[in-house]
């Protein structure tokens, strides 16, 4: 009796993440009916919170809280029959919270497909869906005014084409929804089906090769077997290869002996990386089942493709940043694609970086992972100094390829043709008489940048952003890419009534118009978001280029990355000034690794490639020592100078953004926490070193109609500028000072605004 009473006094208690902006768990109490051993961590439970409920993860479990006992509340419902996060993605996510300074609900939440949000995932096999029929789909729903709960379920259900189980659709109900679904089945409006079981559970030993490797030049073969040396404990290595080395060659040699291991391999790729080249290199070489996560899908699919995963039947896994969190069971080695690239960092949000997420889950499930680029970044380079990375150098094209040459066209005083120089005109006209391609690159999408009034100087301005109107063309409007406000082209000067209005400045579509009267009868193709945004189009464009003759190619950054056109023999970009004077101190890195990529698509096969920057500066330090002593040079020289300024990567920073509908109130708010962090200073080590830059205004103050401002903080050991960041926010929740603001944190930020 007495013992019985004892055990039942035995306290059960979860740790749960609830997706709230808290950055704390919070505990609940197990009632009797639920079997404690029915609920581990990494499955999801329904929870009462404030006057709602949530669905949160539970992320620990203990027989003892600090909170008072009487004041828990009960869990629910637990909503999964096992964990869908492993203990592995637990403690990752943990990591992430913690480093970013993230609420954790928040990054659990990111972590998990969408269709995981809701109540129970619609996928599980077994689950009973509801849909709509084709009688319900053409049903006139007009004649439903009345029924505004059918009509309700309806219109859910159109949205949700994969389908719905009850309790998805009971969430977004009120009322009387059971009896609405029930005359609805009864017109025969609505079906259920129950899932099926879709994923084959993965069997070692099945075949992995499908077409044998190239044989892999001695760099290539070196590099292979120093990956081979750790391919079953952590550490990190850097394939530092020119564009056409042979990287891919290299990866697809390591990953080969991973799928032969029984292992599952992640390779994390830029968003524009994921081509279909690269994803059909992987299938035409290995016959285990391949999966590509990225931003085209739909939640569905997503969701399909995770459970593949997550199930083990998939064994290579290609995806975006947010790939990085996908949990995979038998994981034996990270690929990071082009690694300098800058979309590995999410830059809204939880502001992490998918490359430094990558090396911790290595580190943790202690395999290799693998770096790989034309144009390393500093922080791996400096990685690769300091010996926590290997450093592998792949210096000559593989095949036939050769190295292009790289020149600067000096455009002072030559007459330029909406940008573009006779010199590039006759060089252009060269190349296309032999039959090969060209690729002209210019980084600004729309006709021109400013539209200007000859008399009295308007400039055609956003209402809502520090940012001039793009004019576009095509559309004959002018829009902002900041906030995309879109109006009208004015006729005439909307100040002072003038009818001549100038375009000042070159985009891609004006880049198209001048090369189509310059180069009648020749094919262009133009490559930027305006052409590609149906679905399907990138595709279609990038196919009509692949191996075309007597063709000019004119794109964006898009055109920069990862793309193989065998028949480029001239690469030009128009404008390099743009990138030589900027605030931001990583901006010559960015230009050195544009310049770089950009050339990289040039004379890939036995053509030899040309290269030409157009420029007003041909004397510029950063040019000239990335073209006379490459790219390594240039970087050697960056480094140096960041060593001698203490810049990251030998300095660590974060920084506090603010955005307020009046100025005064984020600048209220980044003075608080100046003088939080400047107070607390005290409490750090004698030796410290933290700096604050700021607060200051955005390099942009004014977007979309919201002020901002920004406060950077920097030192040069990583533990005090967290602490210092730790206790800040510990201040601000419990504050009012921040409720006037949207504010957040960015470590180890990549843009300073
Ligand atoms: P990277 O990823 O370094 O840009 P890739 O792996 O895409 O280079 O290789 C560039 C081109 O060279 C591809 O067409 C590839 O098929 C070819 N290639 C790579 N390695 C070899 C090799 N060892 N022998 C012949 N061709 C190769
Ligand atoms: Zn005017
Ligand atoms: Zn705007």
């Amino acid at each position: 009796m007495l013992e019985n009473s004892l055990s039942e006094k035995k306290l059960k208690i979860v740790q749960v993440a609830v997706p709230t902006p808290l950055r704390r768990t919070f505990d609940y109490l197990l009632s009797n009916d639920i079997n404690p051993q029915d609920v581990q961590p990494g499955m999801r439970v329904l929870v009462p919170f404030g006057r709602t409920r949530q669905i949160a993860v539970v992320v620990g479990q203990s027989d003892e809280t600090d909170i008072d006992v009487k004041k828990l509340r009960l869990v629910s419902k637990v909503l999964d029959k096992k964990p869908i996060l492993p203990e592995s993605i637990i403690k990752l996510l943990n990591w992430v919270a913690a480093y970013y300074h993230h609420p954790i609900g928040e990054v659990y939440r990111a972590a998990l497909p969408v269709h995981y949000r809701k109540k129970e995932s619609a996928l599980e096999p077994g689950v009973t869906l509801w849909f709509l029929t084709d009688l319900g789909k053409d049903a006139d729903w007009d004649l439903l005014k009345r029924a505004v709960r059918q009509r309700s379920i309806l219109e859910e259900l159109k949205r949700s084409p994969e389908g719905l189980t009850r309790e998805q659709i009971a969430s977004e109900q009120e009322g009387q929804w059971q009896s609405a679904l029930k005359v609805l089945v009864e017109k025969k409006w609505l079906v259920t089906k129950v899932q099926e079981n879709n994923s084959t559970p993965y069997r070692p030993g099945n075949a992995i090769g499908k077409n044998p490797g190239l044989q892999l030049n001695t760099e290539q073969q070196a590099s292979v077997e120093a990956l081979l040396q750790h391919d079953a404990s952590y550490h990190a290595s850097l394939i530092d290869g020119i564009t056409g080395s042979g990287k891919t060659e290299v990866y697809l040699s390591f990953i080969e002996q991973q799928l032969k291991n029984a292992r599952q391999v992640l390779v994390l790729v830029p968003e524009i990386g994921l081509t279909p080249q690269l994803i059909h290199r992987f299938e035409h070489r290995f016959s285990v089942k391949i999966q590509t996560l990225h931003s085209g899908l739909n939640n569905t699919q997503r969701m399909k493709i995770w459970q593949q995963v997550s199930s083990g039947e998939v064994r290579i896994l290609i995806g975006t940043r947010s790939a990085v969190f996908t949990p995979m069971p038998d994981l034996g080695a990270i690929i990071i694609d082009e690694e300098h690239d800058l979309s590995f960092k999410q830059q809204d949000g939880i502001r992490y970086s998918a490359k430094d997420i990558a090396l911790v889950r290595a580190n943790y499930a202690d395999i290799p992972i693998v770096l790989g680029t034309a144009t390393p970044s500093m922080e791996s380079l400096y990685l690769c100094q300091k010996s926590k990375m290997s450093h592998h150098k792949l210096r000559q094209r593989a095949g036939q390829a050769k190295p292009p040459e790289v020149h600067l066209i000096d455009v002072r005083g030559q007459y330029l043709q909406h940008g573009i120089s006779r010199t590039l005109i006759d060089l252009m006209h060269q190349h296309l008489d032999k039959n090969n391609q060209v690729l002209l690159f210019q980084n600004r999408r729309g006709y021109s940048p400013v539209l200007l009034c000859n008399k009295c100087g308007w400039i055609s301005h956003c209402h809502r952003c520090d940012a001039k109107l793009t004019y576009h063309q095509q559309h004959n409007r002018l829009r902002c890419h900041h906030c995309q406000t879109e109006q009208h082209l004015p006729a005439q000067c909307p100040e002072c009534g003038h009818g001549e209005l100038s375009h000042l400045g070159i985009g891609t579509e004006r880049v198209e118009k001048t090369i189509r009267a310059l180069f009648p009868g020749i094919e262009v193709i133009r490559i930027d978001r305006d052409t590609t945004q149906r679905k399907g189009s990138l595709q279609t464009m990038l196919e009509r280029a692949r191996d075309a003759q007597k063709q000019i190619l004119i794109g964006t950054q898009m055109l920069a990355k990862g793309h193989h056109f065998p028949n480029v023999t001239l690469v030009a970009i128009l404008d390099i000034d743009q990138g030589l004077y900027s605030i931001d101190f990583r901006a010559p890195e960015r230009l050195a690794q544009l310049i770089v990529q950009v050339s990289g698509r040039a004379g890939r096969e036995e053509k030899k490639g040309q290269v030409v920057l157009q420029t007003s500066h041909p004397e510029d330090d950063i040019l000239n020592s990335l073209l006379n002593e490459g790219y390594m040079g240039f970087a050697a020289k960056a480094l140096a100078e960041r060593k001698e300024v203490l810049l990251p990567p030998y300095a660590y920073q974060a920084l506090i953004r603010a955005e307020a509908n009046k100025i005064e109130y984020y600048q209220l708010f980044l003075e608080y926490c100046f003088q939080v962090m400047n107070s607390s200073k005290q409490h750090l080590p004698a030796d410290h070193d933290i700096q604050f830059l700021g607060p200051v205004p955005a390099p942009m103050e004014k977007k979309a109609g919201k002020y901002r401002g920004q406060l950077l903080i920097q030192a040069s050991a990583r533990k005090n500028l967290h602490n210092i960041i730790n206790d800040l926010i510990k201040t601000i929740e419990a504050n009012k000072a921040a409720q006037r603001v949207r504010w957040s944190i960015d470590i180890d930020p990549q843009e300073l605004y």
